[in-house]
């Protein structure tokens, strides 16, 4: 049995490598491709998707679990839990014929570089009939498995287990209750930025405040480097290579900075992760939902806290004296943190983010229902935008046009996000639990004690629990409970509520 099992580890590693090479063309697409590059690099990552779908489901693989299944690891062994995250992949792939995958790849490729140019030309046409074919391709993909919702097919990918009918028990009453927040939290409308925010920032140095904020939260950069892209994202190329990306805005002087720590808290789940794991698909996080509550608990529960702010404003303040002249720092933390209705996700609040998402994930729903096609995105996005936020966006590029993850075919992404967020405030009460002294270390700038508890408690386990299981161990529950992330928003948004 040892044998086998050798030499399933050696074709995974293989996929690994092939998985690392592909990752670097992505990467690259995202950085620094040149213009004109789109079509062939689109070209590149189909065959090398179509040589990773062949190996993962070659027949080989198949008869090795076959053996391997019917031997008696212990139920919590690294090698049980390696043998039926394998088996689930392996099924899923599988059942999706090489030319579907081809097709996807190719689509998806060629839509990357028809997005950019729709958003040059703020001009949701030119990406549509690209979205139309993905939708077509990503249902013919859905109809591949049986499930009750043919999104659930897709939800899987991210969240494996994950259901439309457990989003909605969530979302549901997520929804309402946060759409009543903003209402009585929310900036009226037109309410001017006061002047300090939106004076100019130097980009490098608010590139230097985020290096050394990562460097505090412990991101290891002999193991990752950090580069400026127009979308920030991670991305791991192998064991010993996580690579976090930022964008810079002179006018927003703590976008940057928060959007860094975000990208670093995925980077830290995986320099976290055991190296039992690596070259295994075991060496991943348990799911998107958890890797994002690692993004976030950063971005949001760290970021925009008193405690943290304790630490750095100071830094902050002799960075910029000029921009920060007599302001507090209380008056700016209550300006980061105030609540505003916006157009663009990714710079929304944390307190209206959750509606973004819901927009999006009821969109998806309603695509996969067949309610909807991708020529009414625009109307359809621009109507529940005035449901939930109260404004419609002005046009394509702060609408329906903003994000990149339809172009990419990742449809059944978006829920994970919120998702994060309500991990994120159950992981970080039971932070807290853990250790009463957790807020003065943070006011210190001293972040070990925290990097220290999500590596024990998440980060070295990879894929080896679900996320369901690592949520049971954590808070006694393996149940999605809204009511933290809710409470941590009245707490710091309705103060006198
Ligand atoms: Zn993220």
């Amino acid at each position: 049995m040892t044998d086998c099992f050798e030499k399933l580890l050696e074709l995974l590693g293989g996929i690994c490598d092939l998985r690392a090479a592909e990752a670097l063309l992505d990467w690259d697409q995202q950085v620094c491709l040149p213009a004109a590059a789109a079509e062939g690099r689109a070209r590149q990552l189909a065959a090398i998707s179509g040589v990773i779908h062949e190996r993962s489901t070659s027949a080989a693989l198949g008869r090795l679990l076959d053996q391997l299944e019917a031997s008696c690891f212990a139920d919590d062994s690294f090698e049980a839990a390696l043998v039926r995250r394998c088996r689930m992949n392996f099924e899923k792939s599988r059942r999706v014929p090489a030319k579907l995958v081809a097709a996807t790849a190719l689509t998806t490729g060629e839509a990357h570089g028809a997005w950019l140019k729709a958003r040059e030309a703020n001009d949701y046409a030119i990406l549509a009939p690209h979205l139309a074919k993905i939708i077509e391709l990503k249902r013919e993909y859905a109809a591949l498995f049986k499930v009750k919702h043919p999104y659930d097919a897709l939800l899987d990918n991210y969240e494996p287990g994950m259901t439309t009918a457990e989003l909605k028990r969530v979302f549901t009453p997520l929804c309402r209750e946060q759409t009543k927040l903003i209402k009585a939290a929310a900036l009226p409308a037109g309410e001017p930025e006061p002047d300090f925010m939106v004076a100019d920032y130097s980009s490098s140095k608010q590139l230097r405040i985020s290096e050394m904020v990562v460097r505090a939260m412990r991101y290891d950069f002999t193991r990752g480097r950090m580069d400026l892209t127009e979308h920030p994202f991670t991305t791991t190329l192998g064991p010993d290579d996580v690579r976090i990306t930022t964008a810079v805005d002179r006018k927003l002087p703590v976008s940057c900075l928060l959007s860094t720590m975000h990208e670093c808290g995925h980077a830290l789940y995986e320099q976290g992760i055991d190296p039992i794991c690596f070259h295994t698909p075991l060496a991943d996080g348990a799911s998107f939902g958890f890797h994002e509550s690692q993004s976030r608990l950063w971005e949001n529960q760290i970021g925009r806290s008193t405690a943290f702010w304790r630490w750095l404003y100071p830094y902050f303040k002799k960075a910029f004296p000029r921009q920060l002249s007599g302001v507090s720092q209380k008056r700016f933390l209550r300006t980061i943190n105030s609540v505003r209705r916006t157009f663009v996700r990714t710079e929304a609040d944390e307190a209206t983010y959750n509606l973004h998402i819901m927009v999006r994930y009821e969109l998806e729903v309603a695509l996969f229902d067949g309610k909807i096609e991708a020529a009414d995105l625009v109307t359809e996005w621009n109507r529940r935008m005035k449901k939930y936020l109260g404004i419609v966006p002005p046009d394509d590029r702060q609408g329906v046009l903003q994000d990149i993850h339809w172009p990419l075919g990742d449809f059944g992404y978006f829920p994970t996000y919120a998702l994060g967020n309500l991990l994120a405030a159950q992981i970080f009460d039971a932070a807290k639990k853990a250790m009463p002294q957790l807020e003065r270390s943070i006011a210190r700038g001293e972040f070990a004690p925290l990097v220290d508890f999500l590596r024990e408690n998440i980060h070295q386990y990879g894929a080896r629990y679900t996320g369901t299981e690592l949520l049971k161990h954590l808070t006694g529950s393996s149940r999605i409970d809204i009511n933290p992330y809710l409470e941590y928003l009245r707490k710091n948004y309705l103060p006198n509520a």
